[in-house]
């Protein structure tokens, strides 16, 4: 039976050493902030706020949360966004997505201190994580790292595959998978024979979004399958991206949709917060 990984119990770990962490700075007076910017009403957002905001307090964050009107306007958003990044209590800066049509996230994006950009999606962090010198870690790519390191499998020599190529996982996962000496493989929604190609992975990770996509014959016999995708089955129940259950008796390890990938991502996300803060004030930890 293949090894389920946990990704809450995982998180729980991390989390734990963040608040250690913490703890250890703030007997230093070096504080840890987390500002949250939510725009509208989006009820899926709202639950990702929500959870955020519980990771911060897990982790013993100051953290602020800024609800905006659906219709705020851009200037608003940005003015905001400059008086954080002059802020000296505020570690990181998050601005929850997507936001409404009339904003753009791209100038939204960039106007994010790089130094505070938790979520690594400034150009400046997405160029670090290309060249591998970074400050921070794409969060989703960096949980499933943690996930795969769990299972005790080397990563350095295997034919790794990733399905999907967004800025946000798939192209992101690829980096940190060749950065540990994997072979990778990107496909995405034009790639010619598919199931031969994801069946050479002995890692195969899943960002596509779409329920159980990835099923029995797709995979490896023996391989680690990361399921990074958040979908509703045909009854409205929460699925990843592999059809776990028939692919599960396959593999050697695999993890679970909820309780996999999703925990982790906030995991990371408090990392970088902490790595912001550890980094601003580094002259004063020597
Ligand atoms: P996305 O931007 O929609 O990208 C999906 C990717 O899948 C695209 O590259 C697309 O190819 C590819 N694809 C679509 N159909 C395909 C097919 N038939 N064969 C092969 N590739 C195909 O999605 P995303 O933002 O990366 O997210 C992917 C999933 O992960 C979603 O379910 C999302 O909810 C979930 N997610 C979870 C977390 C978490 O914390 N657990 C975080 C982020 C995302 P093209 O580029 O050719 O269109």
């Amino acid at each position: 039976m293949a090894q389920i990984i946990d990704g809450k119990q995982v998180s729980a770990r991390i989390k734990q050493e963040i608040k250690e962490e913490t703890t250890r700075l703030a007997e230093k007076g070096i504080k840890v902030g987390l500002a949250v910017i939510l725009v509208g009403n989006d009820p899926a957002s709202q639950v990702y706020v929500k959870n955020k905001e519980k990771a911060c307090e897990e982790c013993n964050f100051y953290s602020e949360k800024y609800l905006l009107d659906e219709n705020v306007s851009e200037k608003e958003l940005l003015d905001l966004i400059e008086v954080l990044n002059n802020r000296d209590e505020i570690s990181g800066i998050l601005c929850q997505l997507p936001l409404p049509k009339h904003l753009d996230e791209k100038t939204v994006i960039n106007a994010i201190n790089p130094e505070k950009d938790v979520d690594a999606f400034h150009p400046v962090n997405v160029g670090k994580i290309m060249i591998g010198d970074y400050d921070f870690l794409p969060c989703t790519p960096a949980g499933v790292m943690e996930l795969i390191k769990e299972t005790g499998i080397e990563i350095e020599g295997k034919e790794c595959v990733v399905i999907g190529r967004s800025n946000i996982v798939g192209k992101p996962q690829a980096m940190l998978l060749l950065h540990k000496n994997a072979t990778v493989t990107i496909c995405h929604s034009r790639t010619k024979s598919l199931k031969e190609v994801t069946s050479r992975a002995d890692i195969l990770v899943a960002a596509v979004g779409k329920a159980k996509f990835v099923t029995e014959d797709m995979v490896k016999e023996g391989a680690v399958v990361i399921d990074v995708g958040m979908n509703r089955d045909e009854n409205g129940k929460l699925c990843g991206d592999v059809d776990f259950q028939n692919v599960a008796p396959k593999v050697k390890a695999i993890t679970p949709v909820p309780g996999g990938v999703g925990p982790m991502t906030i995991a990371m996300l408090m990392k970088n917060t902490l790595r912001a803060a550890i980094k601003k004030c580094s002259g004063m930890l020597k």
